[in-house]
């Protein structure tokens, strides 16, 4: 089998290495580098935790957390520190009920008291409760992306193909077109393209999914509080109505701080400049909750882009042609944990091998139906590849 993937992000990426070590050929195109530093994937950490108060993705997290540990082991590098995840639940906010917590392995329940003996650097708000699980933790994302790319590029029938845009796919004929006025053609197509799929997707095909762009802060922590703060657990919810989390800064990364109020949807991809009035909203929110945080810890505030479902926030599936062609369309907020699970499914649609491996996500066991052409707009499509 020939296999495309379109796209060197964490889901084009893991994808190809699993249609590789099935035994395909498979060439990895990319408009930029790979992996591309401008990929939403491309960022120093990811958070993975199993509890997801409200959703039903505990089960997918767990094996997650075992499919990244295979990640692991063939990259042969340190890319996933097991801190753990602490979810506090604000004053208002539904205990974790007794079913949840049976299905997250370790996880245990904290009273306000508790949470500040262990973790007396955090200021968690008043009548607050957490759970605290042993699994889960921070992904070292970038290490991931190249340390993958490497590993593809060292293995026989696998071509890397950077600078090269996609401008168009006819899934009947496996055919991939590019920007240069040159063409690819596999037994099977996936197009893992992140924010640029509306670009392939068209306009009238990309009313369903929204853009959004969130401020993060980059933080390095004093030397006497570097030791507690490596430590720290990764943190998906302080308990605050804005929506903080946070970061650890494990393994020489930064302290990582945002929250769901720095994240708004836009129009377009524009430049990855901090607005100052979500910087200095952060910086308020996090001199609350953290003690000792001064804005002097920033290194530097950015902002990043990704695309998801209007609805559902995550991430979109579809089939184009007869089962041989697939778009990872839109990848939501939180496919780089399940990114291992998805690119095993996605690599067995390609592959013929069944459809798919289940993976509890609804989106990607699921996929919507869509057009077997798709064509970028003449604008994009004039001139040589970037
Ligand atoms: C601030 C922030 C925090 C996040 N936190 C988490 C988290 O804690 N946990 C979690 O699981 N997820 C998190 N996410 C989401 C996660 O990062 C993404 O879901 C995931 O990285 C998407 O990967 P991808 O491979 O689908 O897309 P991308 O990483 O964007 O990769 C797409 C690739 O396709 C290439 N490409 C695009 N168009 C073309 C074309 N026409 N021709 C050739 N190449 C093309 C691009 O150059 C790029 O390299 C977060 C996202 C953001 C923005």
């Amino acid at each position: 089998m020939r296999i495309i993937v379109v796209g060197g992000g964490v889901i084009g990426l893991l994808t190809a290495l699993e249609c590789s070590l099935a035994g395909a050929e498979v060439s990895v195109v990319d408009r930029g580098e790979i992996p591309n530093p401008e990929a939403t994937s491309y960022d120093r950490h990811r958070v993975l935790r199993a509890l997801h108060p409200g959703a039903p993705e505990a089960a997918a997290a767990i094996e997650a957390h075992h499919r990244w540990a295979e990640v692991e082991s063939r990259l042969g590098a340190d890319v996933y520190h097991r801190v753990g995840a602490l979810t506090v639940l604000g004053p208002g906010e539904p205990e974790a009920s007794a079913a949840v917590l049976a299905e997250v392995p370790g996880a245990v329940r904290l009273d306000e008291r508790q949470i500040v003996e262990r973790f007396p650097h955090l200021r968690p708000p008043r009548g607050s409760r957490a759970v605290l699980e042993r699994n889960g933790g921070v992904l070292l994302a970038d290490r991931i992306l190249t340390g993958t790319a490497g590993l593809l590029a060292g293995r026989p029938g696998v071509r890397l193909l950077p600078g090269r845009r996609v401008t168009g796919v006819e899934a009947p004929f496996g055919l991939v077109r590019l920007a240069d006025g040159t063409a690819l053609r596999g037994d099977a197509v996936v197009l893992a393209a992140g924010l640029w799929s509306r670009e392939l997707l068209g306009a009238d095909r990309t009313d369903d999914l929204t853009l959004y762009r969130q401020t993060q802060l980059m933080c390095t922590v004093p030397p006497d509080l570097r030791g507690v703060w490596e430590r720290t657990p990764t943190i998906p919810s302080l308990g605050t109505p804005e929506g903080s989390w946070l970061v650890p800064p494990v393994a020489g990364t930064p302290l990582k701080l945002s929250a769901a109020v720095a994240c708004r949807p836009v129009e377009e991809v524009t430049d990855r400049t901090a607005p100052d009035e979500q910087r200095a909203r952060l910086v308020r929110l996090f001199a609350a909750l953290l003690h000792g945080f001064r804005a002097e810890w920033i290194e530097r505030a950015e902002d990043s882009y990704y695309l998801a479902d209007s609805t559902t926030h995550g991430p979109v599936l579809g089939q184009l042609g007869e089962e041989n062609a697939w778009i990872y369309a839109a990848c939501g907020g939180s496919s780089f944990k399940f990114a291992p699970l998805i690119a095993r499914s996605l690599a067995r649609r390609a592959l013929g091998t069944g459809p798919g491996v289940p993976t509890g996500l609804a989106a990607v066991d699921r996929p919507v139906r869509m057009p077997d052409r798709l064509r970028a707009p003449d604008h994009l499509i004039s001139g040589v590849a970037p």
